[in-house]
């Protein structure tokens, strides 16, 4: 032992560091480099930010119901009868009577068969694509879809087919090339950073004539589209036990979490075998009580959806845009395509600077050359909210 060579002391790898150091410049300078701002208070149409207060268009809290006091009072009495933490996964003990009410509570409103709770929506989707495809399938993807679609795909190892947004010949071409063993077709039922939908019924079409399955992302759907706020099958009537449904409950439903709804195999099997549902700690059931008191609201208070919907239409009517343009979106989501990295970014500061709180969405979360300014809409929004928006943003645009 007293004969071997003595070993040099274990540095820290600069040369990691550098280069993380050196990437982070790069996207500084770029104008790329994302911040944080701490919010004060509750999420809502009006944020305090270092201070100020601020009319925000920037949540996915497309009902108003994140501080909504059913919610809060759900969150609050639950965690009295139910603890703060769940302590186990869903399949150990962590399964509480709070996330199996609000399984039934789903199963009610969309009026399917299998109803399975994820953590997060992203946990979800990872869920789904890895238990249902393997080596030996092939995944569809929409190019725009959200980029937790794009990394279950890469997880599971299937062959990842991209088609351009919302192009129905070219994946109908691909369907038709594929000989797998399953074929997934995987979009965003409203488009993230569009607010546009997929052609769901012509996927569907697809799908049935090529012997493929459809998986639906509804984030920005759910509690939002359809009379009773089931998104997007209620908006385009669809029944298929081809449809894979996930919807998120961290959006409109205004807590946090998400489900997967289909045929009951479906779910019985992902219960069994998707992986970011077996090993993870269950949500706290507080949590689930105030997605439930959410759910019950998109259900029952449609004066909320139908005045977001009024919002919507008043928004899309009286803005009149020159230079930058208005994006084709009948969802709370309407994007104002800018074009340049920088001009988003100085709206999006002289927005700022007028008490208006609006995100400037650049590449690479949106393509090169279509920086924009990401307005959503709530229903908990006046209507002088929308005149004021429009007012600067009219304004801006003229100087
Ligand atoms: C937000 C979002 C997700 C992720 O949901 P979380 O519950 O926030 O993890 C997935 N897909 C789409 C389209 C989303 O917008």
């Amino acid at each position: 032992m007293s004969s071997m060579p003595e070993s040099q002391p274990v540095k820290a790898n600069p040369s990691l560091l550098e280069a993380l150091q050196a990437e982070l410049a790069e996207r500084a300078s770029l104008g790329l480099l994302r911040q944080r701002r701490v919010l004060n208070g509750m999420q809502g149409v009006h944020v305090e930010v270092d201070g100020k207060r601020l009319l925000s268009f920037c949540s996915n809290d497309y009902l108003g119901l994140a501080s909504h006091p059913d919610l809060i009072a759900a969150m609050r009495d639950t965690a009295s009868i139910a603890g703060a933490g769940s302590g186990a996964s869903h399949l150990v003990t962590g399964h509480q009577q709070a996330h199996e009410a609000l399984e039934q509570a789903l199963q009610a409103l969309m009026r399917l068969p299998g109803i399975l709770l994820f953590t997060t929506g992203y946990m979800a989707n990872l869920g789904v694509i890895t238990a249902l495809c393997g080596r030996d399938d092939a995944i569809f993807a929409d190019k725009l879809n959200h980029a937790s679609l794009n990394d279950a795909a890469l997880l599971s190892r299937a062959e990842l087919k991209r088609f351009p947004h919302n192009d129905l010949s070219s994946l109908e071409r691909l369907l038709a090339q594929s000989h797998v063993r399953r074929k997934l077709v995987v979009v965003d039922a409203v488009f993230s950073m569009d607010g546009d939908l997929a052609p769901v019924p012509e996927l569907l079409a697809l799908c049935e004539r090529y012997d493929a399955y459809l998986m639906l992302d509804d984030a920005h759907g759910f509690g939002v589209l359809g009379s009773e706020g089931r998104g997007i099958l209620e908006h385009f009537t669809l029944d298929s036990p081809r449809i894979i449904y996930m919807a998120t409950l961290g959006k409109a439903a205004g807590a946090a979490g998400a489900f997967v709804a289909g045929p009951k195999i479906l779910t019985d099997y992902l219960m069994q075998t998707a992986r970011p549902y077996i090993y993870t700690t269950a949500s706290p059931a507080p949590v689930a009580a105030a997605a439930m008191a959410g759910v019950r609201l998109i259900q029952q208070d449609h004066a909320r959806r139908a005045h977001l919907h009024q919002l919507i239409a008043e928004f899309r009517a009286t803005c009149q845009l020159q230079r930058w343009q208005l994006m084709a979106s009948a969802t709370a989501i309407q994007p104002i395509i800018i074009g340049s990295n920088d001009e988003a970014l100085q709206v999006s500061k002289r927005l700022l600077e007028r008490g208006i709180l609006v995100p400037a969405i650049r590449p690479p979360t949106v393509p090169k050359g279509t920086a924009r300014l990401r307005i959503s809409l709530s229903a908990a929004h006046t209507h002088e909210d929308i005149a004021q928006l429009l007012e600067a943003l009219h304004t801006l645009e003229a100087t």
